[in-house]
């Protein structure tokens, strides 16, 4: 087993716990434009190919204090996150904001954006989140059209087809890199912790694209190949957690009790890079078509589907990961998350997978809780009868 470069990591650690310092010094150095978007559906490839920084906005984690009295306490604590952010100033130094619509909660956080900074752009795009019609298709299209000319209003500059093109194939260079990760941790030939993976899904929401790429690539140059993975922990596969990723230290305590993560189906994580842009044709078409196919590749429970559904990929992803259980990270008052969770609880028991479901808070991980909880979890695997095993 080996372990990531210590000095890489370190730079992107940075950018992920600082998201909006790396956009300042981005910008000054530059001397281009960024533009914030929002989870979970907006292509970035447009604002790259305009010539801006694309940026997902992160969760901040310092407690939450204009923003409460701006969205309801049963918002989940990224939106909350989002209100604050935006009232105290703190997203300040983006330029214009997009967002594609998937959650009315999000909604209700962008809305304090048009209230707090009236001045800034901001475009709404709704993505139709019924998949299966003969006309989503055509309809995505022209939304990401509209997208695309909204950015364009927005930093003054003109897309052209080329520079789309172009800026699919950068993403698509990046996510594969990010996809060879996963799928060596998965094996057992990388130790990549649960945390370092969101440092490295998390900045490359953040970072110039080209320049997290080359850093991936220190990364995957130093890996050895032949490394032999631990056969004495428990292997996991996390679930959930939309929008934002989960506080590091409770996945640092998921791992302290004796489990590997191998897989994940996270938002700042696998679902995020799950799915390449076509490379041929017109490129808005190609961007629609990735919305749908990334539907496929990682089923998601704010978008409808009758021919695909998460559990089946789950069970799928679990046996491919050979991994014993699931931990569901599940965030207070996601309401899309809270809808599907019994669903995806039932099809795990049919199929005698354990599970251990964990609600997070913006306020803070109870440490003691978790531990006790995840070591009891990790001791009821390892006691199960050789034959029903995964
Ligand atoms: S999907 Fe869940 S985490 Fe994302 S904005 Fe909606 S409620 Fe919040």
């Amino acid at each position: 087993m080996n372990e990531l470069d210590p000095a890489v990591m370190s730079v992107l650690r940075t950018v992920a716990d600082d998201p909006v310092a790396y956009v300042a010094q981005w910008k000054a150095e530059s001397g281009r434009l960024a533009i914030a978007s929002f989870p979970m559906n907006f292509p970035a490839e447009i604002v790259h190919a305009a010539g801006a920084l694309p940026v997902i906005v992160q969760d901040d984690p310092t407690p939450i204090t204009e923003g409460r009295s701006l969205l309801a306490e049963f918002y989940c604590g990224y939106t909350r996150s989002v209100a604050d952010q935006a009232a105290l100033g703190r997203l300040d130094v983006f330029d214009a904001f997009v967002v594609a619509d998937h959650c009315v909660q999000l909604l209700g956080a962008v809305d304090v954006i048009r209230w707090a900074r009236p001045d800034k752009p901001l475009h709404f795009a709704q993505f139709t989140s019924a998949m299966d019609d003969p006309w989503t298709k055509s309809r995505v299209t022209g939304r990401i059209e509209e997208c695309a000319r909204e950015v364009e209003a927005a930093l003054g500059v003109s897309v052209t087809p080329e520079a789309l093109a172009a800026s699919i194939r950068t993403f698509n260079e990046n996510r594969r890199r990010l996809r060879e990760l996963y799928d060596r941790r998965r094996s057992g030939r990388a130790r990549i912790t649960a945390s370092d993976m969101q440092t490295l899904v998390k900045s490359s929401m953040v970072m110039d694209v080209r320049e997290h790429t080359a850093l991936l690539d220190r990364l995957l140059a130093q890996l050895d190949p032949s490394a032999e993975p631990p056969g004495d922990l428990v292997r996991l596969h996390l679930s959930g957690h939309f929008c934002h990723g989960p506080r590091p230290e409770l996945l640092d305590l998921i791992e302290e009790s004796g489990a590997l993560v191998v897989d994940d189906d996270l938002y700042t994580g696998f679902r995020y890079i799950s799915t390449d842009v076509p490379e041929s044709g017109d490129p808005l078409t190609a961007l629609s078509d990735w919305y749908l196919e990334r539907n496929r590749a990682a089923p998601c429970p704010t978008r409808v589907s009758a021919e695909i559904d998460w559990d089946t990929y789950l069970i799928d992803s679990i046996e491919r990961s050979r991994s014993d259980g699931v931990v569901v990270l599940m965030a207070k008052f996601c309401e899309p998350h809270m809808l599907y969770y019994p669903e995806l609880r039932k099809a795990l028991d049919a199929h005698d997978i354990p599970l251990l479901l964990l609600e997070t808070e913006h306020e803070g991980v109870p440490a003691e809780t978790v531990r006790t909880r995840m070591e009891t979890f990790v001791e009821r695997i390892r006691r199960r009868p050789a034959a029903v095993s995964l």
